[in-house]
């Protein structure tokens, strides 16, 4: 993913949107927890800040994820956005904007970073998803299983228990 400067640094407060065009990062996909379905889409906002040219990338993703409670697979919408500063100078150690130089940025550690970054650690096919059961890995979401909850164990001492009235002789 490239995007063209050459208009945008021309002068400070100009500022330009485009869309995201492929090639997309060749190592994206061995990046991310789960595999891509479809190319990804997004804008790139070139903003031109005096000293600096300061690049916001968005869009979406579509991925393949596993359930980390049923463990069904389920298409994962990736909302990504992320921004990075870049000049026409080597940046120090302690700076965090990133060189650039001619009429073009290449952004594929950014865009990929960003797309990573939007991956969430487990997630679930809806809010709600009920999961398997630990004991016998029926799926809560077709029905009830035979298996007693913890919870259920937990008050099963009560069964059968008939709080007495008080005795009012
Ligand atoms: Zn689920
Ligand atoms: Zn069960």
């Amino acid at each position: 993913v490239q995007v063209q400067v050459s208009d945008v640094r021309k002068w400070a407060g100009r500022e330009e949107s485009a869309v995201m065009e492929p090639p997309w990062p060749a190592d994206l996909a061995g990046r991310l927890d789960w595999p891509l379905t479809g190319e990804p889409t997004g804008t790139v906002t070139v903003r031109n800040m005096g000293e600096s040219l300061l690049v916001e990338v968005e869009g979406e993703a579509l991925v393949q994820a596993e359930c980390g409670r049923c463990l069904t697979s389920f298409p994962l919408r990736l909302h990504f956005q992320d921004s990075q500063e870049y000049r026409l100078a080597a940046p120090g150690p302690e700076d965090d904007w990133k060189a650039y130089a001619g009429d073009h940025i290449d952004l594929d550690d950014l865009v990929t970073d960003a797309i990573v970054l939007a991956e969430p650690l487990a997630p679930v096919c809806r809010p709600d998803c009920r999961g398997l059961c630990p004991q016998c890995g029926q799926d809560w979401n077709q029905g009830p299983c035979a298996c007693e909850s913890p919870v259920d164990q937990r008050w099963a001492a009560l069964e059968g228990f008939t709080p007495k009235r008080p005795d009012t002789d």
